[in-house]
């Protein structure tokens, strides 16, 4: 599915330098790579600031502590999702509320966050899917309108652009009022073990959640709040701020490779390639995105609309070929998550999607090559 080993031998040089300086200092937490790294990272972003943690996990719950939200308060989010970003709503003792999402981009669906807006909503969560933002222009203006906090699952899609009705762009993960993403190792920003940070342009809500990361201390062992500790370490700084640069390339590379994948699909009867957002600008507004930046393919998912998914994730096991099916329970049928308050009619396409998607390996290293065998494998067992 992925090939880091591949990718480390176009940046070795560079992630080695890096380590071994941070060897020779011994600087391992809070070196100067980590806030050199955060520093790259904003200029790159266009955020005012960037709260380096420990993982994407952590990134989405320190931000909800940031944000002040009490036990019982509601926080919507798409039930076709990761269960990371529900599990922090569920520990906060916040109530998770699991909407449905649209068919074509995977993403929360805006007319289900309305319904779902309760006198005690104070959160929405849009989780930014396999690479593609949420619509946030739309979620900004409900956001607004009911006086609520957005806070962005960036964990897949660090990198993508968010194209705004006016033409004009922004980061995915810097539109909300607080955005988190994480770098675990197979992310589009991968460190060599586990990391994450959180983004905001709010310079009180910056300075709360740098002393959340840090056990709640502003001044040294003076804990004004209860905090946590989640950092990110001087290493995987120093590997992240070697390979940042690098990050539109990759991107490129992904989307090179989704838009040979939809070349070979389609047209297909029984394949739906993924979409790019329809509510971008007119030139996201075409199913095969090569002239755009708003998806960066973190995973390339199709649709198998025959009945054939899984015999499908089998074949392609017997030739050779990994894939992966994101996500195969909604989160509202999970043991942990489960309530009374769901109703399987308010949920159809994710329950639809769970029966039918797969994704195949998706890495900045593809081949044409590889590629062609990928599809001919997909095409020749769907039609046959
Ligand atoms: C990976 C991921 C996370 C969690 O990130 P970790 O660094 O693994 O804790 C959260 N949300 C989504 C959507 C993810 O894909």
């Amino acid at each position: 599915m992925v090939d880091l080993g591949g990718q480390y031998e176009g940046i070795k040089e560079q992630v080695n330098l890096a380590i071994s300086e941070v060897m020779e200092t011994s600087a391992f937490i809070n070196g100067p790579e980590v806030q050199t790294f955060q520093k790259d990272l904003e200029a790159y972003l266009g955020v005012k600031h960037v709260i380096p943690c420990a993982n994407g996990t952590d990134a989405l719950q320190i931000a909800m502590m940031g944000l002040g939200l009490k036990p019982g308060d509601e926080v919507i989010t798409a039930d076709f999702t990761f269960a990371a970003t529900v599990e922090v709503i569920a520990l906060l003792q916040l109530t998770p509320v699991l909407v449905d999402v649209n068919p074509d981009t995977f993403n929360i669906d805006i007319e289900a966050v309305e319904k779902a807006i309760t006198t005690k909503t104070k959160a929405i969560v849009p989780v930014h899917l396999f690479g593609q933002c949420s619509d946030m222009e739309a979620l900004m203006a409900l956001a607004k309108k009911h006086d609520l906090y957005i806070i962005e699952d960036n964990a897949q899609a660090i990198g993508a652009n968010y194209t705004f009705k006016d033409g004009s762009k922004q980061k995915a993960g810097t539109i909300g009022h607080v955005g988190a993403t994480s770098f675990f190792p197979s992310k589009n920003l991968g460190a060599y073990g586990d990391g994450g940070a959180i983004f905001t342009n709010d310079d009180a809500l910056a300075h709360t959640l740098r002393g959340i990361v840090n056990h709640g201390m502003y001044e040294r062992y003076h804990h004004d709040v209860v905090g946590v500790n989640s950092r990110l370490d001087s290493i995987q700084a120093a590997v992240l701020r070697a390979k940042l640069p690098k990050l539109d390339t990759y991107c490129n590379a992904r989307r090179e490779a989704a838009r040979k994948y939809s070349e070979a699909f389609n047209g297909q009867e029984h394949i739906l390639i993924p979409k790019t957002v329809n509510y971008c600008s007119d030139i996201c507004n075409q199913n095969i995105c090569d002239t755009c930046d708003c998806h960066v393919f973190h995973q390339y998912t199709l649709r198998i609309t025959n009945g054939k998914r899984d015999g499908l994730v089998t074949y392609l096991g017997e030739q050779g070929v990994p894939s992966g099916v994101y996500y195969p329970i909604p989160l509202h049928k999970q043991k942990a998550y489960t309530d009374d308050r769901y109703n399987e009619t308010d949920l159809p396409v994710t329950n639809q999607l769970v029966k039918e998607v797969i994704s195949l390996p998706m890495h900045t290293e593809l081949d044409t090559e590889q590629i062609e065998y990928i599809t001919k494998a997909v095409i020749g067992f769907v039609n046959g």
